[in-house]
């Protein structure tokens, strides 16, 4: 009998396994992962630091990172980023961190490694147990489901992206990450390269479209990796690492999903709907089931159940900007919705990526005329029905 099983080791598990061992070493805890460890692609996940009064984390982890309890899982950290439009460029003095998807799994393995057991899929789930795929029957006082997206996920639109690793035979000449470059050809929707200099010789670049579809071509996007590498001066070795993704964005005509108590992770829709982060909602579980492992064990389901419930109310702004980005702007303008989000100051921004938008922010994000279609953009932020789409395209 286990106290707490978490069912897919991805980051909400990992995070909340490898917190877990540090605080309560006597707690009995499995992660079941269908993955063997050296079958995970390779994944970055990078936030940015936050303000105290908006860090969603009980322990207010994001106001200093590096120092906090998964600090040691940061691969790197920069003090600042860029963001590159057609009509400007800006800094933002905001320290931004990344975790490697290879330094995350040894460090996680490092401190939780014994509780983790991979080729393991699970077939069923109940409150107090779990059925593998080989009939082996697994019982424990909490179950929790933190299997990743779910196949079914509906979405407005996607987040995809290709992103390469690679080794430069010179060095670049970058200090910051680039979030978004954005002067660019606009394919396939929104369309920017996103860049990270892990070291003066490699970089991760990523070509990322906020598209209608999840379809990724990832022969042709490479390609224009490899492309944008050399219209930037970077003088390409060799490629040592692939990734890509294609996260589904839910948008205001979508209905609620269902998320059963128990459920983990952007299972139970813990992310950003704009951006499909997750980080910061991986941080606040992994902090929330730590507090409550100890004394009130078995209310941890429903305290996830109710803080999914919550967000899901509370980030109803999010899916009604989806909505316009999606359904209104036609995709070669979308763009010009984010050129313009960026002209904001660094607070907004963070409170955005925080989810943490407040009234007057959304004020300053609606206000004045938008930069795409005014009546399109007006009717699907306000309407559940994709109509005027559908009229429009017709
Ligand atoms: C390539 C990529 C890059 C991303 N970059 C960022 C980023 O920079 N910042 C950010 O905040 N977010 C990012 N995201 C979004 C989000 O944070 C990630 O998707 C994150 O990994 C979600 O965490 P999770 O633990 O909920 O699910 P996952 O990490 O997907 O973990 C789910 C796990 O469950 C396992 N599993 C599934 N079914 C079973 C089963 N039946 N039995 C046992 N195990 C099972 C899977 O194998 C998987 O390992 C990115 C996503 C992708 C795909």
């Amino acid at each position: 009998m286990f106290d707490i099983l978490f069912v897919g080791g991805g980051l909400a598990a990992s995070l909340s396994a490898y917190l877990l061992r540090q605080k309560i070493p006597s707690l009995k805890v499995l992660v079941l992962e269908a993955r063997g460890r050296s079958d995970f692609p390779k994944q970055t996940w990078s936030f940015q630091t936050l303000p105290k009064a908006i860090d969603p984390s009980p322990g207010k982890s994001f106001t200093a990172p590096s120092a906090s309890w998964f600090g040691p899982l940061i691969a790197k950290s920069w003090p600042s980023y860029d963001v590159e439009f057609p009509s400007f460029q800006k800094s933002f003095s905001v320290p931004y961190h990344s975790m490697r998807s290879e330094t995350f799994h040894s460090g996680v393995d490092e401190i939780a490694g014994s509780c983790f057991r991979f080729r393991c899929r699970v077939t069923k789930i109940s409150d107090k147990s779990v059925e593998l795929e080989s009939g082996e029957i697994l019982k424990a006082r909490v179950v929790l489901d933190s299997r990743g997206w779910p196949a079914d996920a509906g979405a407005s639109g996607y987040q995809k992206f290709v992103g390469l690793t690679l080794k430069l035979a010179r060095p670049h000449t970058l200090t910051s990450p680039i979030l978004m470059d954005c002067v660019t050809p606009q394919l396939d929707g929104y369309r920017f390269f996103y860049t990270l200099p892990w070291s003066d010789r490699e970089v991760l670049i990523e070509d990322t479209r906020y598209s209608n579809t999840p379809d990724l071509d990832q022969t042709v996007m490479e390609q224009e990796i490899l492309d944008y590498a050399t219209r930037k001066g970077f003088k390409v070795e060799s490629i040592t690492g692939r990734e890509h993704g294609s996260l589904a964005l839910p948008g205001y005509d979508q209905e609620r999903g269902d998320f059963p108590k128990g459920a983990l992770g952007v299972r139970a829709g813990f992310y950003h709907p704009t951006t499909g982060y997750s980080v910061y909602e991986a941080v606040q579980t992994a902090e929330l089931i730590a507090e409550h492992a100890l004394h009130n064990l078995e209310s941890i389901p429903k305290r996830l159940k109710d803080l999914a419930d919550e967000r899901w109310r509370s980030q109803e702004f999010y899916r009604r900007l989806n909505n316009m980005l999606f359904y209104a702007a036609e995709p070669s303008e979308r763009y010009r919705i984010l050129e313009r989000f960026y002209e904001h100051d660094a607070d907004l921004i963070a409170r955005f990526y925080a989810g943490k938008t407040s009234l007057g922010d959304k004020v300053k994000i609606m206000s004045g005329r938008p930069p795409i279609a005014m009546q399109k953009a007006i009717y699907h932020f306000f309407n559940r029905t994709q109509s005027v789409r559908e009229v429009n395209h017709a």
